[in-house]
């Protein structure tokens, strides 16, 4: 029997899942809704701001997987309500769709947190979504003192796309970044790989202050709202700036099913199970949205796995492995997975020389997260070992030089299998 499906969002999550639901069901119909009027990779808006790419470019499906005749798309509408009952939703009071099922795939949003004049300033912006990208383009050509809450990834894609883009136009200005992390990218890397990456950027000029709060702005009247032009941190020290950069993390858009009867987590993701699936039959929830992970495969895994639930196939979400994270700023490439820092009482192994950093962290001859820098091959192999806790301590070389070799043996039948250290 045929089903109606609807997904919520255009994303990695959403798109994924629409592939999956047409080769699935193949009678099966599917009506997407998106705020966005455009599908576009948001690891890639550095790129925009940059001037490297536009609108189009930024599109990551390279088909017509939206036009296809079993496939209704509905764009640049927000859903503003679930009837989770009856899995129907509306914008406002009018009608937009329903379905057997429904996917929840609507991401996240920039967080703004209630500090002075951030939430209501017309030269503050996140970084999420494609205006935003346009936004920051637009104002980053005529602004002279750019200040960046932030040094995560986010933070530093929109430096890397400011500094690219001034490059590009010859626009001479200073960016300033502020963390209250005593590192930069303290959730992806060490302390001694992310300081790697902040040489580079200062190295183009951009301030660093690390350790440090934003802990009110001072703002001029403007037509708009207010317009801030310094920032004040706990040292007693202000940052001037005429355009400020909002990258402090983010929350999952899902505010909007409040009253729906879907279960939400203390985060504000949808509440799954092992399925995806939501407190309402039928209705899942897929990528930044379920607040599992928040990066892109995860997100086109968990929409692929939702999606072969609505189309009535169980799957189980169980590779809930999320600690990977690739940096790549100025041609330098880092990995890690798993822990970035030592517990007590772990073991720390370094190599390094002076193209290529190497830590593994150990725990009773267990590994619990490495990074790489430089050259980043072979983290498959590593990631099976930190996944699924495989010791190593007893394989009596060094822990560089270990491959598959050491954990594959042959079953008489010349089938491939791990073979353990004893
Ligand atoms: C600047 C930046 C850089 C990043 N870099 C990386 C990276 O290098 N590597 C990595 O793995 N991840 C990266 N990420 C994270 C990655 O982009 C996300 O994890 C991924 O996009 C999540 O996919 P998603 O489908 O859950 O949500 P999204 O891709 O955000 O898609 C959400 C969709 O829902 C729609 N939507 C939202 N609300 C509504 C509503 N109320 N009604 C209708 N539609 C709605 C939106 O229009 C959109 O179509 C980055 C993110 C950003 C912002």
């Amino acid at each position: 029997m045929s089903k109606r499906h609807l997904i919520i969002g255009a994303g990695a999550a959403g798109i994924a899942a629409l592939r999956t639901i047409l080769k699935e069901g193949p009678q099966d119909t599917v009506t997407v809704v998106s705020e966005d009027r455009e599908v576009y990779s948001r690891c890639m808006l550095h790129k925009f701001i940059a001037g490297e790419r536009d609108a189009e470019k930024l599109n990551f499906i390279n088909d017509d997987v939206l036009s296809g005749p079993r496939v209704e798309w509905i764009r640049g509408t927000a859903v503003s309500r679930l009837d989770g009952a009856a899995r129907k939703v509306y914008a406002g009071d009018m009608e937009l769709a329903g379905g057997d099922t429904v996917l929840i795939a609507t991401g996240a949003n920039s967080v703004t947190p209630p500090i002075g004049d951030l939430r209501s300033a017309v030269n503050a912006f996140g970084l999420r979504h494609l205006a935003d990208a346009r936004a920051i383009a637009e104002a980053g050509k005529s602004a002279r003192e750019i200040a960046v809450i932030g040094a995560g990834l986010v933070g530093l894609d929109a430096v890397s796309g400011l500094l690219e883009q001034g490059e590009k136009l010859g626009l001479s200005r200073n960016i300033t970044v502020i963390e209250m992390a005593p590192t930069a990218l303290a959730i992806n890397l060490d302390a001694h790989a992310a300081e790697a990456y902040q040489r580079l950027f200062e190295r183009r000029g951009v301030v660093f202050h690390l350790g440090r709060k934003v802990v009110n702005t001072r703002s001029e009247a403007s037509a708009g709202g207010p317009r801030i032009c310094a920032l004040e941190m706990d040292n007693g020290r202000s940052v001037p700036c005429d355009l400020v950069i909002l990258a402090v993390g983010v929350r999952p858009a899902a505010a909007w099913l409040e009253g729906s009867g879907v279960e939400l987590t203390g985060r504000g993701a949808v509440k799954v199970d092992d399925y995806l699936a939501s407190s309402i039959p039928g209705v899942y929830a897929a990528g930044d949205a379920a607040g599992l992970s928040g990066i892109w495969p995860n997100a086109v895994k968990q929409g692929e796995i939702a999606a072969q639930n609505m189309c009535g196939v169980p799957w189980k979400y169980d590779d809930r492995f999320t600690l990977k994270n690739t940096v790549n700023f100025f041609g330098l490439l880092s990995l890690s997975l798993g822990a970035v820092n030592a517990g007590e009482g772990d073991e720390v192994l370094i190599k390094e020389d002076r193209r290529n950093y190497r830590k593994l962290i150990l725990r009773d001859g267990v590994p619990q997260g490495l990074i790489l820098q430089g050259e980043i091959g072979g983290s498959g192999f590593w990631q099976y070992l930190i996944k699924n806790q495989i010791a190593i301590g007893k394989l009596g070389k060094s822990v560089w030089n270990i491959s598959y070799g050491d954990f594959f043996g042959t079953w008489d039948n010349g089938e491939y299998k791990w073979v353990l250290p004893a």
